[in-house]
Order: structure tokens, then C-alpha cells, then sequence
């Protein structure tokens, strides 16, 4: 396939490039100036894809996904979770291991899930391991020795919610950090202080008498000083040399400035940077996440912080949940999480780089290339360049997105982005040189004309890959 003409986002550069890209065996074969490369090239089979006036951007990275397979599939599942990240322009997600049945803690667990979702992906996907509390010293050192070769990192919690996948000990930390930087695997940590979060609810509740919980009391429960300590002790227990700890969905400006300051790497989430805790009044339960959304002052200290590289990239953690457990009437018990995967790479292109609060070179790394080289992908993912995986999007910067709930493909569409109006629209989605998704414009095959784009891409068409993948 020979792309024309298209204005590429090409690694290091500062500004858009029109280009032709050649696509061989799912490859990148080359990319020369518009014009530079013969409609008849060897190896592109023909095909002229006319992308002129179209954004040419390599496929997202969504590294923090819970797409629940097996287990509780009545949440999310690996095809409709895949569909949903083709058609917000995801190429590869990294899957999370605790929110599946059994967790991925054991090498049998992996082989059991790998099992129930190969034939389901419509694009690539890597997973991490767990390091669960439930689990002794030696069952965690195990398992991380025995899963590390099949995983990009390693998933801890402070807190958690979850029966099956319980929070560790500081000693249990301490042993996974050390083993996972023997292993040269990351570790990433759910980041909430339990003490401080212990302490903050006995407040409410002594403040509160038997009044109904609010969402106030809700943000209130899980107060931004637990991000904090939480990053204090674990760049304590992990030492002189943090490298290989991850915090994830960072929401606390001063919690991502000490662990990036110390060498640790963190990310951020579109909801941190689209919300605060002011818009649960108008949203309640469709904008409850686990940890919630922060203060107002937040927005722009992380959107700063991320055009910095203080926090390295952008991550969905996509949990949907029905209806039916989302709005339980009560903000302790409304399911913690929304569907993401779908809405990251649109906002963060929209109010990140044509918002100008990113320039190029950020944006590519926020949405592909740092979390590419942070989880050991970038010999094969991550940018557009010859050698790598043909996985790109192509968004006509000149139409507009706006997000509907029926438009997803997610289990769930509870989403507090509902009704956001975006700057550019995503044309097509593009894993290994094959239409994942597509708008009738791109679409280039028969079927009835849709007027909203569709997954093309065969359900178990979307490969397992891990660290190391070129
Ligand atoms: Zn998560």
C-alpha cells in the first residue's frame, strides 16, 4: 500500500511533513517526500491510498487498560475493547492484570487468558504481570522470574478494592521492585497512601453523622496527600536507583514532580487532565475513577508537566462498567472507572496539540513513543519509521469530533466525556499496514455506505507482543 501525500508526524521533527509512505508486509518500507515514491514501488501491491489533506500519526499507545478477560466480561472483553481503542486511533494497548479472573500472577494464569483472548484483538497487545498481595515473598519472587519474559511490567497497589488482587506490604514491595529491576521490567504502582486514606474517611465519617455520603465526601475520601506519601514510601522502599518503578495515573502535580525528580518515570490520564473534582456535581458516577479526579488547580500543573516530559505519556485506564454498577445511587459503591481507551488519542490531539499546550514532538510522545520505550517496544512500535510496524491513524484535521456515547464500540459508554466537542476527526486506523477501523472514506471495500466509520479488521487479527518486539 502506498500512502500519497499525507502530512506526516514524523519522530524529533517539529512540524508536519507531506510525505508518501510506503507499506510492505505490514512494514514501514519507506517514507520519502510527496511525490518521492512511484505509484508501482516494489513490494506496495498496488495500492494507492489518496491521503492528501489527512494527518498521518503513528498509531496510539494505550499502555493502562482493563479489558477483563476472562473474568468479568460483563464489564469489557478483548473485542470490544479492542474495537473501541481501533476507533479512537489505539494500535496497542497493554492490558492490565488484576482486573481479570484468575489475576495474571502465574504463568498459568497468562497462558489461560492468552487462551481466552487470541481470537478476539482486533489490534496488538502486550500484558504486565501482577504482584498481588494475597501472594507470600517467594510466590512473588516466582512469579515475576517465571513471567517476565512474557510481559512488559509489573502491577502493584497501595490500595485496592479488589478480593482477588489485594494491595502489598511495604516488605512485599520492596522484594517485587528488587526482582523486577534484576528482571528489567517496570514496576507500576496504584499510588494512594492507605494510612492517609484511612484517616481522611475517619474524618468524614466522624464530620458527617449518618447524613448521606456526597461526591464531595467522596473526593474528600481520597485526598490528594495520599498520592503524595504514597510516591514518598514507595521511592523510599525502592532506593538509591528508582528507574524501574512506574506510578500510574498520576493526578497530583507535587506526587509526578517527586517521583520524576527521584528518576522514577509516571503517567497521566485524560481524565485527570479533562476534570476535577468540581464536575462530579454535573457527571456523579460517570466521573468516578479509582483514584477520583482532583482539584481544579491540577488541570494545568499536569497539562505543564506533561509538555515537560515530568510525566512521560498519557494513559486511558479503560474500566467501564453497566450501568446498573455505576449508578448505584451511592458514590462508595458506584464502580470506580470509566471506558477510555476510545476518547485518549482524539482529546489529547485536540486539546494537546492543536491547543497548542504540546508541541509535535511531546505529543508524539505522550500518545506513542514514551510509553513504546518505556515497556520495550520501540524496536518494533512507537514512531513512523522504516523498519517499524505500519501502525498509524490518519485524521482530517479540518472536521470535528464529537464524542456520543453511541458511537463507541466499549462494553461500556458511561463516559464523562459525552457531548465533548474535539478539533479533528480520525479518517482511519491502521495496525500492520491493514484497516483496523475506518471511515467510509477510507473504508476502499464493498458493504452498505455507514455514515460512521467500522471495525475491519477480523477478530483475532491483533497479536500478543512483548518486550522486546521488533
Ligand atoms: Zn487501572
Amino acid at each position: 500500500m502506498l500512502i500519497k501525500g499525507a502530512l506526516a508526524a514524523l519522530p524529533g521533527e517539529e512540524d508536519f511533513r507531506r510525505v508518501d509512505m510506503l507499506v510492505a508486509g505490514g512494514k514501514i518500507a519507506r517514507i520519502a517526500e510527496a511525490g518521492g515514491i512511484a505509484a508501482d514501488a516494489e513490494g506496495g501491491g498496488g495500492e494507492i491510498l489518496d491521503a492528501e489533506g489527512l494527518m498521518l500519526f503513528p498509531g496510539a499507545i494505550d499502555p493502562h487498560v482493563h479489558f477483563d478477560e476472562p473474568g468479568f466480561t460483563h464489564r469489557e472483553d478483548f473485542l470490544h475493547g479492542s474495537s473501541e481503542a481501533a476507533r479512537g486511533g489505539v494500535t496497542t494497548v497493554i492490558d492490565m492484570p488484576c482486573t481479570s479472573l484468575p489475576p495474571v500472577t502465574r504463568l498459568e494464569a497468562l497462558k489461560n487468558k492468552l487462551a481466552a483472548v487470541s481470537g478476539k484483538a482486533v489490534i496488538d497487545y502486550a500484558f504486565y504481570g501482577g504482584v498481588n498481595g494475597l501472594d507470600s515473598l517467594e510466590e512473588i519472587e516466582a512469579a515475576i522470574a517465571e513471567l517476565a519474559p512474557e510481559v512488559v511490567g509489573f502491577k502493584c497497589y497501595t490500595v485496592s478494592g479488589m478480593e482477588t488482587f489485594a494491595a502489598v506490604s511495604p516488605e512485599q514491595f520492596a522484594l517485587a521492585y528488587k526482582t523486577c529491576a534484576s528482571a528489567g521490567r517496570p514496576l507500576l504502582l496504584h499510588a494512594e497512601d492507605p494510612g492517609v486514606i484511612r484517616a481522611a474517611q475517619a474524618a468524614l465519617d466522624a464530620a458527617r453523622g449518618s447524613a448521606p455520603l456526597s461526591w464531595k465526601d467522596y473526593f474528600a475520601s481520597r485526598p490528594m496527600a495520599a498520592e503524595l506519601e504514597a510516591c514518598t514510601v514507595a521511592l523510599r522502599l525502592a532506593g538509591p536507583d528508582p528507574r524501574w518503578l512506574h506510578i500510574v495515573h498520576v493526578g497530583t502535580a507535587a506526587a509526578s514532580a517527586l517521583a520524576a525528580d527521584a528518576g522514577a518515570t509516571c503517567e497521566t490520564c485524560a481524565h485527570y487532565l479533562a476534570f476535577d473534582e468540581q464536575d462530579f456535581e454535573r457527571l456523579g458516577a460517570a466521573l468516578k475513577t479509582a483514584p477520583p479526579v482532583k482539584e481544579p488547580t491540577q488541570k494545568a500543573l499536569l497539562w505543564r508537566q506533561l509538555a515537560e516530559g515530568i510525566i512521560a505519556f498519557v494513559a486511558s485506564d479503560h474500566a467501564g462498567a453497566p450501568g446498573y454498577e455505576k449508578f448505584t445511587g451511592d458514590p462508595l459503591t458506584a464502580y470506580g472507572g470509566i471506558p477510555g481507551t476510545g476518547t485518549l488519542f482524539p482529546y489529547l490531539l485536540s486539546e494537546g496539540l492543536f491547543a497548542k499546550r504540546l508541541t509535535l514532538k511531546r505529543f508524539l510522545e505522550a500518545s506513542s513513543g514514551a510509553a513504546a520505550a518505556r515497556y520495550g517496544l520501540s524496536g518494533g512500535k512507537g514512531s513512523l519509521e522504516p523498519g517499524k510496524d505500519a501502525d498509524f491513524v490518519l485524521v482530517d484535521p479540518d472536521a470535528t469530533t464529537t464524542m456520543e456515547p453511541s458511537a463507541m464500540f466499549s462494553k461500556s459508554v458511561i463516559t464523562p466525556f459525552a457531548g465533548m466537542r474535539l478539533a479533528g476527526k480520525i479518517a482511519g486506523t491502521f495496525v500492520r499496514g491493514s484497516r483496523a477501523y475506518a471511515t467510509p472514506r477510507l473504508a476502499a471495500r464493498g458493504g452498505a455506505p455507514a455514515s460512521r466509520g467500522r471495525i475491519l479488521a477480523a477478530p483475532g487479527s491483533g497479536k500478543h507482543i512483548t518486550w522486546g518486539y521488533r
